[in-house]
């Protein structure tokens, strides 16, 4: 439950530090990569879109002088000179001379009669138009630029036709011949790169002067002809074949004309994917960088903080449970004290009664009274005995501290329990290891410990068990004493409580004071008591005490 608190608090910190980290990373990203797309396009349209506006520009003077030219023809001169053979002639001459395109002249009659021509076609003459759409309609708008069309003859070409109008009502309509591909050809040669194409289509998408990939004057355009539009546009598209094209185009006012570029669009993208890859690859870099640096200080900070916090948990389980010893202790020696003179008197008196029977002869229930003295007696020693263990866990018994031998000090307990030992036939094994260092301690106190243990050990097996004794040097400077039994055993509880004053689970046969006692004498030697125990199996205490460690208060 601790540990998913500070899994939580680790997820949490991280979580914060990095969106933070990460946010302003990935907006400026984001912003960088709108605006390089802009640019990109902005700098890959640019150029084809100068140029369909610098051509459409070309193209509409190149039809707007003809046009104007043949307007000026039509009202400079009379009808009269117009009719006249040589005096067109004449005029083709100078037109041609001036302008290139003009490929014939002609003049029309009121009644769409060709009355007068100068050209390739002379058979032409005579001619009525007055069935032709183009006829009436220049009649009615009094000028008519005519899509690309090869007529009568062999080459695509334009007409434009200009009726003129005199204050009379007299009117007559000069028309010329345009060759528009010449001079289509001639702006593609002078303008473009071989990946780009320039032509121009009729709104009905039928070419009007060659294009390098999309077929020749008069065959249909493989695409959709684009939506209206007399401003300069550039689209990103996909031609008939499925290829990536950048498309630009505009609608030329006053005819059906619509001048398109086409340039294959590979390049640009290409150079635009790489650099989105870099964004998105550097982008990716920092977010893992970040990250992973704040994942590792925090779970540093982490570690840290919960190992600081168990440290402290653990001093303060310390000294709770050393308080708990001390204030029993204290409470422990005041009762001892307070019981040891009501002891004494109990004593004496029983002493004293003792010997008034003594003395008595003749009385009636001697052995009676005797036993009955002899049982307050021993009650008393068993209580003396207790009030001095309590006197000793108190540590209100005189200390001097010696240089000892551990086995020495073990073989002198053993002396104790040996007879006891022999009558229960356990068996208690030796295995002290030779040439220990000395250990700075109380003689007796340290009887005492090896004697609770010991003690222990004998009431926790069978008749017929062992326990075993092993003395080995512990590390560089300390020394470890351990005592095997293989007896009861311990559940989980009673190891929980071991060290606890009067704890016992021998009801009237225990005190509970045994290992509370060492433990106080041992900690104060700056050593430590090991427990391991299973049920029924037995049980190690092992005692580690320090070498020429001086006791604390000593
Ligand atoms: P006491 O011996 O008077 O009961 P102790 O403080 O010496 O008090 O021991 C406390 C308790 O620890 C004992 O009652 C016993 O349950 C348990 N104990 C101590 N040593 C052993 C051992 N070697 N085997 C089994 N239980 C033990
Ligand atoms: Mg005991």
């Amino acid at each position: 439950m601790q540990a998913s608190l500070y899994a939580n608090l680790r997820r949490k910190i991280i979580v914060i530090l990095a969106a933070t980290a990460i946010l302003p990373v990935l907006l400026l990203s984001t912003i960088n990569y709108l605006e390089f797309r802009k640019t990109f396009a902005t700098e890959s349209h640019n150029p084809l879109r100068a140029m369909v506006s610098k051509s459409k520009n070309s193209l509409e003077l190149f039809m707007a002088e003809r046009s104007s030219t043949i307007s000026l023809i039509a009202s400079a001169f009379s009808y009269e000179d117009l009719a006249d053979a040589r005096t067109l002639q004449r005029i083709f001459f100078v037109m041609q001379k001036e302008f290139s395109g003009f490929v014939d002249l002609g003049l029309i009659n009121e009644q769409g009669t060709l009355v007068n021509y100068v050209g390739p076609h002379k058979e032409l003459l005579g001619i009525d138009y007055s069935g032709q759409e183009w006829f009436h309609k220049v009649r009615f708008q009094n000028r008519f630029v005519s899509e690309v069309f090869r007529g009568f003859r062999l080459f695509p070409h334009v007409i434009i036709a200009v009726q003129h109008v005199t204050e009379t009502g007299d009117r007559w309509i000069v028309r010329a011949t345009i060759d528009t591909a010449q001079f289509m050809k001639s702006m593609t040669v002078a303008t473009f790169e071989s990946d780009s194409d320039i032509f121009l289509l009729n709104r009905k998408g039928i070419l009007q002067s060659d294009s390098l990939f999309y077929g020749k004057t008069l065959e249909q355009f493989p695409m959709p002809v684009p939506v209206q539009s007399y401003e300069t546009r550039v689209i990103n598209t996909h031609d008939h074949n499925n290829e990536p094209i950048l498309l630009s185009y505009c609608y030329l006012e006053g005819s059906d004309f619509v001048l398109v570029a086409i340039k294959q669009d590979a390049n640009p993208l290409q150079s635009w994917f790489m650099l989105r890859t870099d964004i998105l690859l550097i982008l990716c870099i920092s977010i893992l960088v970040i990250y992973v640096v704040a994942a590792r200080t925090v779970g540093t900070l982490i570690a840290r903080l919960e190992a600081s916090d168990r440290e402290r948990e653990q001093a303060m389980l310390q000294m709770e449970h050393s308080q708990k010893l001390s204030s029993i202790g204290r409470l422990a020696a005041g009762v001892a004290h307070e019981i040891n003179n009501p002891l004494a008197i109990i004593n004496e008196k029983a002493g004293l009664l003792c010997d008034l029977l003594e003395m008595e002869k003749e009385f009636p229930r001697r052995e009676h009274f005797d036993s009955n003295l002899k049982a307050i007696s021993s009650a008393v020693t068993r209580c003396r005995d207790i009030t001095h263990r309590m006197l000793g866990f108190a540590r209100r018994m005189d200390v001097k501290i010696e240089e000892l031998d551990v086995n020495a000090v073990l073989s002198e307990t053993l002396l104790f329990l040996e007879k006891e030992a022999q009558h229960r036939s356990v068996a208690i094994i030796q295995e002290l290891a030779d040439g220990l260092p000395h250990i700075a301690c109380d003689r007796g106190q340290l009887q005492q410990v090896f004697l609770n243990v010991l003690n222990n050990a004998l009431a926790a097996v069978e008749n017929g068990g062992e326990t075993r004794i092993r003395s080995s040097l512990h590390g560089k400077d300390a020394i470890a004493i351990s005592i095997t039994d293989n007896g009861t055993g311990m559940d989980e509880e009673t190891k929980k409580h071991i060290f606890e004053p009067f704890f016992t689970t021998k009801k009237e046969q225990g005190t509970g004071l045994g290992m509370s006692i060492i433990y106080g004498i041992v900690k104060r030697h700056g050593g430590e008591i090991l427990v391991e125990s299973e049920m029924g199996k037995g049980t190690t205490v092992t005692i580690i005490l320090p070498v020429g460690h001086l006791p604390a208060g000593a």
